[in-house]
């Protein structure tokens, strides 16, 4: 039998660390579908197209190539070059390509610069839902989570009344999704305007996770804040692949700091990974500088599939969803059911075969909210909420 260790020989920093709740549902997903039930996966945040063929290839091309060896830990120079620009034309920003750090996905870019930025004791503020990485990496820097509340009003973006009431001094970091898992919230710009204003006002960093910013619909943009006037120096982007070039499992990202804090970064990659593979840096330069219409063709059938799940889940009785504006996310309401979050959850999987996450799987500000995927086909969308809708009805 393997040996049991207790939480107490482990440190404070790793004892309070949760699994992502969208791997216990799938779990309990694939359990049910064992014992022969068909479960309509609403759980998973992640793009059902394949990888693009191209970006494949090259990475193909690159092993066959021999590029399997180490690369400078902040990625290969042209991918960065690369890299620059692009980030850069997104945002109308001058991006030098010292400041992009490559990665393993995104999330070292939400990790690295926690650990680089936060001292023990310092307070960071970040969204409530939020993607649950980011109460868990302040946690484990030794940061005080600060929640702050999104108001489902207002595009699920901050309750600036209690981001006024919380930032202060001791804010050493605040962290911003736009557009927003679990929401698909898109940030106002003038509430970017009011948050910028603050952290320079408080001398705050900010990290400003935008993996989400190509996904948006009805010709909106999502603005990032560091476009804003003093921003960019403060301002950590984090981007990656995931999302955009569906690309989850080759692992690939960037952040883009200030020259002096990018370089702290590489070292931290330096010791903590080495560097991300070669051939799947050749296959995210591939996915930059090749045709562009996959991003455009996978938006277009997003935003179809957001149109049709809204409409399916607006029209039954008691739930109430507000028209997300980007990410591939529903957030409905579900507080007339007098049932909570996990409840509903767990009784949608259990009674219904439909695997969706609780609001609270993002934080105790989700509480009265489920959320939905529309990143899976059309077919398994209709089927998913008729099942819902047939749930809800019976309660
Ligand atoms: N940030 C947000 C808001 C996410 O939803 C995710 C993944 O679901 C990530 C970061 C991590 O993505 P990656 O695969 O690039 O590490």
């Amino acid at each position: 039998m393997a040996p049991i260790l207790t939480s107490s020989k482990f440190t404070d920093r790793v004892t309070h660390l949760q699994p992502e709740g969208a791997y216990a549902v799938l779990a309990r997903a694939q359990a049910l579908e064992a014992q022969g039930r068909k479960i309509i996966h609403l759980e998973i945040g992640q793009p059902d197209f394949p990888t693009p063929k191209n970006v494949s290839e090259a990475g193909i091309n690159a092993i066959r190539a021999g590029k399997t060896k180490y690369t400078p830990p902040a990625g290969i120079p042209k991918f960065r070059e690369i890299i620059a620009g692009y980030a850069g034309n997104l945002r109308g920003l001058k991006i030098n390509p010292e400041q992009v750090i490559v990665g393993t996905g995104s999330k070292p870019g939400l990790f690295f610069p926690t650990l680089a930025l936060v001292s023990p004791g310092d307070e960071v503020i970040y969204p409530d839902p939020g993607f649950p990485t980011y109460e868990a990496m302040i946690r484990v820097a030794g940061g005080i989570p600060v929640p702050i509340p999104l108001r489902e009003e207002n595009q699920f973006s901050f309750d600036l009344d209690i981001f006024d009431a919380e930032i202060s001094d001791r804010t050493r970091l605040v962290i911003l999704n736009s557009p927003g898992n679990p929401t698909g919230g898109v940030i106002p710009v003038d509430d970017l305007k009011h948050i910028a204003s603050r952290a320079i006002e408080h001398d705050t960093w900010v990290i400003s996770d935008e993996i989400y910013t190509q996904l948006v619909y009805d010709n909106i943009e999502a603005h990032s804040i560091a476009e804003l006037d003093g921003m960019l120096a403060r301002t950590v982007i984090v981007d990656g692949f995931s999302k955009t070039y569906s690309m989850t499992g080759w692992r690939l990202g960037y952040m883009i700091a200030p020259v002096g804090l990018a370089e702290r970064l590489e070292l931290l990659i330096t010791h903590a990974t080495g560097c991300t593979a070669a051939f799947t840096q050749y296959a995210g330069l591939e996915a930059l500088t090749g045709p562009q219409d996959f991003v455009s063709g996978m938006v277009t059938e997003y935003q179809q599939r957001r149109d049709r799940m809204l409409e399916l889940v607006n029209a039954i009785p008691g739930l109430r969803a507000q028209r997300p504006q980007g990410a591939f996310y529903l957030f409905p309401n579900i507080k007339s059911f007098g049932l909570n979050a996990k409840q509903i959850a767990t009784r949608l999987i259990e009674e219904a075969g439909v695997a969706v996450l609780a609001g609270t799987d993002f934080g105790a500000g989700g509480e009265g909210y489920i959320r939905l995927v529309y990143a899976t086909s059309m077919e398994d969308i209709e089927e998913g909420v008729q099942r819902m809708a047939g749930w809800f009805r019976s309660l």
